[in-house]
């Protein structure tokens, strides 16, 4: 079975992820598990301070290194091989390749920053990649880490229905009505579609394909 460990301030905004839609079904059938960690279980002081001002001033505030380096290791204790992912809106561009590439792998643990980013010491020195999700600025991490297990666990054999549909690119689909009424106008579907002509059909599908790689 794979392993998701996500590094959070924010755990419960975790929990309809985790328990609804085919991610539930995946890990009922341990197909992998996701686990959700509260960054503030590491710290030792009183008011479980997970960060502190940035060196050279500036606004806001900066998530410190200690207890991020606790939680990576204890998760990795039983696995050293686990993969650890930074996001950062600096980080390497992820992409359909990247999810292919991850759901390979057997344990992925996924850091999620909050409020002025993670000491760079994380970056350089515990995680084995630095990730974006797009150039735009979040937040926060926890978004990031969602759209990369959605992307990763529709690689991963038995948690969508048909494997082959996880791996082809994106063509548009229609479905039942064949006609109906939008903003005073009929709109149909494209005639091949209804033609039950399998080629054709297929030819159709190539052309209005987008690629994902
Ligand atoms: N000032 C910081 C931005 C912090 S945003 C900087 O320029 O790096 C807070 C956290 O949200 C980040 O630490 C990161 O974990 C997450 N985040 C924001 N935008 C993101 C993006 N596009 N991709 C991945 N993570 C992002």
């Amino acid at each position: 079975m794979k392993r998701f460990d996500i590094i959070t301030i924010m755990p419960d905004l975790f929990q309809g992820f985790t328990d609804e839609s085919l991610l539930a079904r995946a890990q009922k059938k341990k197909i992998f598990k996701i686990n959700v960690h509260n960054l503030r279980q590491w710290t030792t002081d009183k008011h479980k301070t997970v960060d502190a001002k940035p060196f050279g001033g500036g606004v806001g505030m900066v998530l410190k290194v200690e207890p991020i380096l606790k939680a990576v290791k204890k998760i990795k204790q039983k696995n050293k091989k686990a993969r650890v992912i930074l996001f950062s809106p600096r980080g390497k561009k992820f992409d359909q390749e990247m999810a292919e590439r991850f759901a390979k792998l057997d344990q992925i643990i996924l850091i999620s920053g909050r409020y002025e980013g993670v000491d760079e010491r994380i970056a350089k020195h515990v995680a084995d990649e630095v990730i974006s999700i797009g150039d735009y600025v979040l937040l926060g991490g926890e978004v990031p880490s969602m759209a990369v297990i959605e992307a990763i666990s529709r690689m991963i054999p038995g948690v969508i229905a048909k494997e082959e549909s996880s791996r082809k690119p994106d063509h548009p689909q229609y479905t039942r009505p064949e006609s109906i009424e939008i903003s005073g106008k009929k709109r149909g579907v494209p005639k091949v579609l209804l033609s039950g002509d399998h080629k054709k059909i297929k030819e159709w599908r190539e052309k209005n394909t987008k690629k994902l790689r």
